[in-house]
């Protein structure tokens, strides 16, 4: 097999032995190729919250995809906290790991009249989903914006890139192999296996997993084009003070709120001829007074 550069161990391949529910047997992986390095993507600079469950809950989830998909959606997304966080102990992953639950805040009573039933329906489930009201929300966020909420004690948050690279390491340590800064240029068949070319060299697998997500391209098309770019904005202020930072959320929570865009600004943010940069993107949210 020709060299590929920076070669290091699987992430896949740990996900798989990690995560493996019960069904078919599936293909042990040799190696997977990287465009860039390990947590270059959106799992290496993402807002980095342990979010459980869908945005629906689960009997607007059974409603729209029936009992049985709808209650497998439920269950799936609902473990995924302990996924998260059982990986991270069982790796030894420091990752500023904090399971302290997700807030949902809302902005407005009329916001938050639809949360507690929502919470009920985690209830029903067995999940630790509770109310909050004002005081207590406001106490959590340090902020006296909402008027009350739901928190999943399931979730809580971490830091994203230290946790990919942790993901990584626990791959490697089980033996599986990783090379990075290799762009797959083309996937094509060779006899009975799956031919995948870089820059660098060419390799041929019996099985490939495709899992490059938003930045797919024209990679096997037409897979790229089931994504719909957006632009995404995130803003952090200077240090905070020790006072202030104690007073806003003191005990660790990464909330989410109520609030959303209207409905017109996010069309024009979906449009990536109307964002094209991040620089147009905070334009479009100052001229809103986001
Ligand atoms: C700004 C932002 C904030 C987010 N916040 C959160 C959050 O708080 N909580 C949460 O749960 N989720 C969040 N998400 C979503 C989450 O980050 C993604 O769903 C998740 O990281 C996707 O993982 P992935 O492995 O599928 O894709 P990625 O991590 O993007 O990995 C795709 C990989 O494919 C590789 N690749 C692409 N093309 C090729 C090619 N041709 N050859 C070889 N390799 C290739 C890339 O190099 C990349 O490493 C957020 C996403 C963004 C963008």
């Amino acid at each position: 097999m020709p060299p590929i550069a920076n070669e290091r161990s699987v992430l896949a391949h740990s996900l798989l032995a990690d995560t493996a529910n019960p069904g078919p047997p599936r293909p042990a992986l040799s190696g997977a190729v990287r465009a860039e390095t390990v947590g270059w993507g959106a799992s290496g600079r993402n807002g980095g919250q342990v979010n459980p469950g869908l945005k629906d809950g689960p009997a607007a989830l059974a409603r729209r995809f029936g009992a049985d998909l709808g209650g497998r959606m439920t269950q799936l997304s609902g473990a995924g906290g302990a996924l998260v966080y059982g990986l991270i102990e069982k790796h030894k992953i420091r990752c500023d790991a904090r399971r302290v639950g997700w807030i949902r805040a809302a902005h407005t009573r009329k916001a938050l009249a639809s949360l507690p039933a929502v919470a009920a329906e985690w209830r029903a489930t067995g999940a630790p989903v509770v109310d909050l009201d004002a005081a207590e929300s406001q106490r959590l966020l340090g902020t006296p914006g909402h008027v009350g909420g739901i928190i999943d004690r399931r979730g809580g948050n971490l830091y994203p890139l230290n946790y990919t690279l942790g993901l990584a390491d626990a791959a490697e340590r089980a033996g599986a192999r990783l090379h990075g800064d290799s762009r797959v240029t083309d996937l094509g068949p060779d006899g009975d296996l799956v031919a995948v070319t870089t820059a660098e060299g060419r390799v041929t697998a019996r099985h490939v997993l495709i899992c490059t997500n938003a930045d797919t391209g024209g990679l096997a098309d037409p897979l790229g084009k089931t994504v719909v770019p957006i632009a995404s904005v995130q803003v952090a202020t200077a240090p905070l003070s020790s006072n202030v930072a104690a007073s806003i959320l003191p005990e660790g929570h990464a909330p989410s709120d109520t609030r959303r865009l209207p409905a017109r600004t996010l069309k024009g943010a979906s449009s990536s001829a109307a964002v094209r940069s991040t620089v147009t993107a905070y334009r479009l949210l100052d001229r809103l007074g986001v």
